[in-house]
């Protein structure tokens, strides 16, 4: 499968709140109101009005996203996602985690955002299975491109060598 005319999808090795990107998603929790993990580093860079915009949100339920400013970041929105907890893989967590980036990109899309970076979502405290979890981060993420615009630019920010060489996987595998 090629990649829709524009849009490019990349993974690399990074700290996902130094991207300077349209917006980050932030791997959050139904609450919004931090954590740890990437939820924890990316309230830490942007600063305590994050925290004051995600609390108005009023959480959000798993396999759904809400956008907010990104503050001190460099990007300047984030969006939160809320995966799902692995619990065995027979409770519905392909679709949930499906639903997190397919909501992500729609907000992004409605909101005219072109370059977005996602974490590895649900696969740190969460427990999903890496290699599950970033074959449906692709290609959710390859199908929804198919059918949103504007966006032009895709990162999958890895956190460590390992993730980052089960993504490139993924991606050369439907190239
Ligand atoms: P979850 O609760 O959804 O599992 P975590 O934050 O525990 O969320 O982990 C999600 C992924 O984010 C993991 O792959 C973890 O290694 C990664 N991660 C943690 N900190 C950062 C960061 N600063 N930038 C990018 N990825 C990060």
């Amino acid at each position: 499968m090629t990649e829709p005319d524009m849009t490019e999808l990349r993974a690399i090795r990074a700290d996902i709140t130094t991207l300077d990107v349209d917006a980050i998603v932030n791997a959050a929790n139904p609450s919004l109101l931090g954590g740890g993990g990437v939820d924890g580093a990316i309230h830490r860079a942007a600063g305590p009005e994050l925290l004051r915009e995600c609390a108005q949100a009023g959480g959000c339920p798993t396999g759904d996203a809400r956008l907010t400013r990104g503050y001190r970041l460099q990007a300047r929105y984030v969006i939160h996602a809320v995966g799902p907890v692995w619990s065995g893989g027979r409770h519905g967590e392909h679709g949930l985690l499906a639903s997190c980036y397919r909501r992500s990109l729609e907000l992004a899309s409605a909101t005219g955002l072109q370059r977005i970076a996602f974490p590895s979502i649900s696969t740190g405290v969460y427990g999903y299975p890496i290699q599950q979890a970033a074959r449906i981060a692709v290609t959710t993420v390859r199908l929804e491109l198919a059918r949103l615009t504007g966006i032009d630019e895709v990162t999958f920010c890895c956190f460590s060598e390992q993730d980052l060489a089960v993504y490139e996987a993924e991606l050369a595998r439907g190239a």
